[in-house]
């Protein structure tokens, strides 16, 4: 455990610049950096660093934060570990704190499910050396060209016939059977709860994490049946909480470094197709091993470059899953290239044949752009078919839709609008119309209107009760918002985040006018001051905790920037979530045209606002209130309470007074 003290001089040293700058290539203007995002992909920058808030801020994605949040999503770390990497890169020193049993049994259970998976990958390279394991595992190696070396380097292995031989040894050596179970290096069986072998008599590929530690095995059995029962090819591990399938690729430490230095990536299918292709000498090559490709796996492949060569065999599955993957690398804003290997081959059995100046002139002369590939592919036969013809070519405009990038895109139209003597303008028509049937289906951001603020207007404003839009703020949707209360509460805290200490300059005309100055609240004073009146507080439990917090450290004097900065830093990830999204003031910025236009100033636009938004939150908890008089009602009618139904209706009635007050004075009804 690292101490308070320590935790708050590692989050005032870390500088958001220097740490993120370690990621993005940035560029200053003015006082504030720039650069492409490293979380969504991106051609021009609208990743926004300003050092002396300390934060960052995606204008495309949304993601934002402060140094600390920034190693924890990049890195993918805990709260904790990233405070030691920043402690590093400072040279911080931390005297940690003794863990708590509870905290060390956490930290170690991933660390113990490796070091099993470890002693796992030794034992299995060690049964090689055994006579079982010579005669056919190591046997089977070698007839797949396959040197010692190679065997050696990527830690194959044999799992021995005996059903307990790994169990047994990993006992007596002991590791427990739950991170044996864990891992699915064992299982339990079934009638007598015994923990017995998940591999045998298999040869024995692991799966090594980006970071080089064995995370998983693929095992693949050297038998085509048993006993007449067909019979799995290969097991792989089970997913744990060290492997996650869809983010792992096979191969991935041993070509990570060439990927980045050739700036592309060979994609192929199988283990011994990533074993072949790296023991002649091409080793930028990784496989999708055990599942299809998947968005994690080329968001992995996109950390190193944004170039992919799918390398498939030319068989009709081949072809298949060739199709699906430049639809998906082409949605991820990656350069995707096709080779297939002839004649019944695969990237194994053709390293296996050629030498590698052969193996790389194929490569070269034989990949062709995914646009060729497709169009070769549909447009066969199609010849004397209109109608054929028609749907591949509207089948490779729906590809090259896909693309994120316009420029692209329209490079590609014409480059297509040439090889298949079609017209250009329908080219255009088809991709945009795709285009903008897929923006229908995806959900989209609520849109500001100009000059008023997302929902305070009361015009945009659904009926009250009626359930708010949902605005796009992806991870609050998890924090279970109060149906009515959920946008009120949101707009209040917004205001807070992004404005709280500034002054209300009231107009004398207004009723919140005050004469002396000493007198005049800022926006967050106003804010709580209602809330107190009302006896009321935060429906939402993170958004109440959000306002505390704020709370406590405005009392004590911290200016905006600092407040908001304190609670990004925070521990607890869902008050940094809250205070980080409605933190930018992007509502804000967004209706600068309309302020413009209105010729209303920040000043006037938050005296205007404030109050109203003050006004929609009481409405929405008096309805709250009605909705909860009315569930009373109806129980009262049931049971013919006639007392207590002529109290209910009392408070119904004061309610219902309370209500229309409110509305008035937000001009939704005259008076
Ligand atoms: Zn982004």
């Amino acid at each position: 455990m690292i101490p308070q003290e320590t935790t708050q001089r590692i989050l005032d040293t870390a500088r958001v610049e220097d740490v993120v700058g370690d990621f993005v290539s940035l560029r200053r203007r003015g006082a504030d950096l720039w650069g492409c995002c490293p979380f969504h992909n991106e051609k021009t920058p609208s990743f926004h660093v300003e050092p002396a808030k300390g934060r960052y801020y995606c204008f495309g994605c949304h993601k934002g934060g402060s140094a600390v949040g920034f190693i924890m999503e990049h890195e993918r770390l805990s709260y904790a570990d990233a405070l030691r990497y920043l402690a590093r890169k400072y040279h911080i020193e931390i005297q940690e704190k003794e863990e708590t049993a509870e905290d060390l049994a956490r930290r170690q259970r991933s660390e113990s499910l490796l070091l099993v998976s470890e002693y796992a990958s030794k034992f299995f390279q060690e049964q090689l050396g055994t006579p079982e394991g010579r005669s056919v595992g190591l046997a089977y190696f070698h007839s797949r060209g396959l040197t010692d070396e190679t065997i050696a380097k990527y830690g194959l292995g044999w799992a021995p016939t005996g059903r307990t031989s790994f169990t047994t040894k990993a006992i007596e050596a002991g590791y427990k059977g739950e991170y044996l179970l864990e891992t699915g290096l064992c299982a339990e069986s079934e009638p007598d709860h015994e923990i017995k072998d998940r591999f045998y008599e298999r040869v024995v590929f692991p799966i090594h994490s980006l970071s080089g530690r064995v995370i998983a095995f693929g095992a693949r059995t050297l038998k085509s049946k048993v006993e007449g029962k067909p019979y799995a090819k290969y097991v792989n591990s089970k997913e744990s909480e060290i492997y996650v399938k869809k983010k792992s690729l096979y191969g991935i430490w041993f070509a990570k470094s060439e990927i980045a230095k050739k700036d592309k990536c060979y994609l192929v299918e199988g283990y011994l197709d990533v074993l072949s292709m790296h023991q002649l000498g091409i080793c930028n090559v990784v496989a999708s091993s055990g599942t299809a490709l998947t968005e994690g796996q080329i968001a992995l492949i996109k950390r190193f470059t944004d170039n992919v060569t799918i390398m498939y065999d030319g068989d009709s599955a081949g072809i298949h899953a060739a199709l699906r993957g430049i639809d998906m690398f082409l949605k991820e804003g990656m350069n995707v290239k096709v080779v297939l290997i002839p004649d019944g081959d695969d990237p194994d059995s053709y390293s296996r044949k050629h030498t590698l100046a052969e193996v790389e002139e194929f490569l070269q002369s034989s990949e062709v752009d995914f646009v060729d590939f497709k169009a070769s592919l549909l447009l066969q036969g199609s010849e004397g078919d209109p109608l054929a013809r028609a749907n591949a070519i509207n089948d490779i405009a729906d590809t090259v839709a896909l693309i994120p990038d316009s420029v692209k895109r329209s490079v590609y139209m014409e480059f297509l609008s040439n090889k298949l003597r079609i017209g250009i303008d329908a080219l255009e028509s088809r991709v945009s119309t795709t285009r903008s049937k897929a923006a229908m289906s995806r959900p989209r951001p609520q849109e500001p209107v100009p000059g008023e603020v997302g929902s305070l207007a009361p015009d945009i404003n659904p009926p009250i009760g009626e359930a708010a839009p949902a605005v796009q703020l992806t991870g609050l949707d998890a924090m279970e918002e109060d149906r009515v209360m959920g946008q009120a509460e949101r707009d209040l805290l917004n205001f807070i985040l992004t404005n709280g200490t500034e002054v209300l300059e009231f107009q004398r005309d207004s009723e919140f006018f005050v004469d002396s100055e000493e007198d005049r609240q800022t926006v967050f004073d106003f804010i709580s001051q209602a809330l107190e009146e009302d006896a009321t507080t935060f429906a939402n439990s993170v958004y109440r905790k959000v306002f505390d917090e704020y709370s406590n450290l405005y009392y004590e004097g911290y200016e905006q920037d600092q407040i908001v900065k304190r609670l990004m830093d925070g521990e607890d990830r869902q008050v940094a979530f809250v205070a980080d999204t409605l933190s930018t003031d992007e509502r804000y910025d967004l209706s600068i045209k309309g302020l413009r236009e209105s010729m209303m100033n920040k000043g006037s636009w938050l005296t205007k606002y404030v109050p109203k938004a003050v006004l929609v939150f009481q409405s929405c908890r008096l309805e709250n209130k009605r909705l909860e008089i009315a569930s009373r009602l109806s129980e009262a009618e049931g049971k013919g309470a006639v007392e207590e139904l002529k109290g209910i209706c009392i408070e119904m009635m004061e309610v219902q007074k309370m209500i229309k007050a409110v509305k008035v004075k937000l001009g939704r009804e005259k008076n």
